[in-house]
């Protein structure tokens, strides 16, 4: 009798144990294997792995296929990247995205196309898809040196040849727009630009096509866009995500104004999980004179911020705080006290809030006037646990990236697609940046003044040339480095460095599948990078051949 119950006894802890063990090898199985790549995992060491385990969309383990294969289970999925390179889903620090969302569909867009003959074939498609009659745009994105074939802007004939039954409309930037006869007699027949108006302008252009330098011309066209409903808009936003998924984000900062749009289509789409881009966003509110400066005080005084989760939501605030002290890299901007002050007025607002703040600075002196700020509140208000970001910084000193670094700032750069070269001058100091030691990162500025492709922003910091050939960094950065400016560094600067940036256990499992070697391919070739597939949290949101 005793010996029987003993003996059960002995069975059922082996049981038990074998149980455990089930479960233990159960919890450690991997909803997803990916293996046999060259996988960057962009970490502090800059590893190369050949597989990683992903569970519950995050990174569960890493290391050669052998030491995955305990990851293995029969309902794990598994992914054969057939030796390709895989890099960390690229973040855009600052793009704005609603914008882009709210327009992209309506576009026929020629980012990085370099031949003219092939971007007027992309037109003229785009002009038989909508039909005749409907508007055809091309919203930003490019520039008029980016043709290797014949650079210049559009004539107003080679667009009546690509699209006689259309009205099409080009934005260059914002200082220069191209249309068809169809678009120009619209246009004046919607507004108060008489013909005479628009020949006088016209001999303005430098493309000997109708060129104008008016901000008015562009938002009078773009007001023919079409107007949308709310599960209109949420389609627009997937469409975008779409986009960008196909060039490798997986996040994106959208730092732009209030008229771009509210973000409940993106809400809309978080809330149903149909999500493929985490989009983060700054604080919306108009400031461009004192009393509305107050009423923003108020708002920020009000609201809460960081209010996100990992998909989508609330980090902080900016490009421009205070609308006034926009300054621009093509002219000297030295703005008065009565902007400084009011300026001053929001920083405290957010400094004494817990606000990040991303702020627009090209000029050196306007870095310089946000360090004096930022010093003065660090007495009270800790700088390094703000992080605050000085943007853009075309023209920052070494005096103000040290300074800046001292205080625990953060700098971030954006994609040059139209800007001319500054001469004499490396625009953005990047080598000065990387030397000094400070956090930077990359982002697009897109999607007007700059095309949202993240290789052409790779490209242009790794070889230090714009378009066509032209050079406007001499001392370019080395490829692991732009690759962590595009990545790790900007999940720093978004506070969101323990969950995205890197392919390290326990962060998100946002990774992108590479059709050749970005470590090894020539420089030139960056740019031309495309993504084979894009997986967002272990999940393919993105696969070039579906
Ligand atoms: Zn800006």
């Amino acid at each position: 009798m005793l010996a029987t119950s003993k003996i059960n006894l002995r069975l059922s802890i082996t049981i038990l144990i074998a149980c455990a063990f089930e479960l233990i090898l159960q919890a450690q199985q991997a909803d997803q294997v990916f293996y046999n790549g060259k996988i960057l995992i962009v970490d502090s060491n800059f590893s190369v792995a050949e597989a990683v385990a992903v569970k519950s969309g995050r990174i569960s383990a890493v290391g050669s296929i052998a030491e995955l294969s305990s990851r293995l289970g029969p309902s794990t999925e598994r992914f054969d990247l057939k030796g390709r390179t895989v890099i960390p889903g690229l973040i855009d620090n600052h793009m704005h995205y609603m914008r882009g969302a709210s327009r992209w569909r309506f576009e026929a867009r020629i980012d990085g196309v370099t031949s003219r003959a092939e971007a007027l074939k992309l037109i003229a498609a785009k002009a038989k898809a909508v039909g005749p009659g409907n508007w055809v745009f091309v919203l930003g994105g490019w520039s008029e040196q980016q043709f290797a074939d014949r650079p210049g802007g559009f004539t107003e004939k080679e667009l009546d040849v690509a699209a006689p039954d259309n009205p099409v409309f080009i934005q260059k930037s914002y200082t220069r727009a191209y249309m068809n006869g169809l678009a120009a007699e619209r246009l004046s027949r919607s507004s108060r630009i008489s013909p005479s108006g628009r020949s006088q302008e016209r001999t303005r252009g430098s493309s000997g096509g109708r060129s104008f330098s008016t901000r008015e011309i562009i938002s009078r066209a773009t007001q023919f866009l079409p107007q949308r409903s709310g599960s209109e808009r949420a389609e627009d936003v997937a469409f975008f995500n779409s986009v960008l998924n196909r060039y490798g984000l997986t996040a994106v900062y959208d730092v732009g104004r209030a008229s771009d749009g509210d973000f409940t289509p993106v809400e809309e789409l978080a809330k149903r999980n149909d999500l493929t881009v985490r989009v983060f966003h700054s604080l919306r509110y108009r400031a461009n004179n004192s009393r509305e400066a107050d009423e923003a005080v108020s708002l920020i005084n009000a609201s809460k911020p960081y209010g996100n989760n990992d998909w989508f939501g609330l980090i902080g605030m900016g490009e421009h705080i205070y609308n006034p002290a926009h300054d621009s890299s093509m002219r000297s901007s030295i703005f008065g006290d009565e902007i400084w002050n009011e300026f001053e007025k929001l920083a405290r607002a957010a400094a004494e809030g817990g606000w990040h703040i991303h702020e627009h600075a090209m000029q050196d002196s306007t870095a310089s006037k946000i360090l004096d700020i930022a010093e003065g509140l660090n007495k009270e208000h800790s700088m390094h646990e703000l992080r605050w970001t000085i943007a853009h910084c075309d023209l920052i000193s070494r005096e103000n990236i040290e300074r800046a670094k001292k205080l625990g700032l953060t700098l971030a750069v954006h994609n040059k697609t139209a800007k001319p070269v500054i001469e004499g001058r490396d625009s953005p100091p990047i080598s000065w940046m990387q030397e000094s030691g400070i956090v930077w990162g990359l982002g697009s500025d897109g999607a007007v003044v700059s095309t949202v492709n993240p290789f052409h922003t790779l490209w242009w910091v790794t070889s230090g040339k714009v378009f066509p050939d032209e050079v406007s960094i001499r001392t370019p950065v080395s490829r692991e480095d732009a690759l962590i400016a595009h990545t790790r560094s900007n999940a720093y600067l978004m506070f969101k460095e323990k969950d995205l940036g890197s392919l390290e256990i326990g962060k998100w499992a946002d990774m992108i599948v590479l059709d050749r070697d970005y470590l090894t391919v020539p420089v030139d070739e960056i740019r031309e990078i495309t993504p084979v597939q894009t997986i967002l949290g272990g999940r393919l949101v993105f696969d070039v051949e579906k």
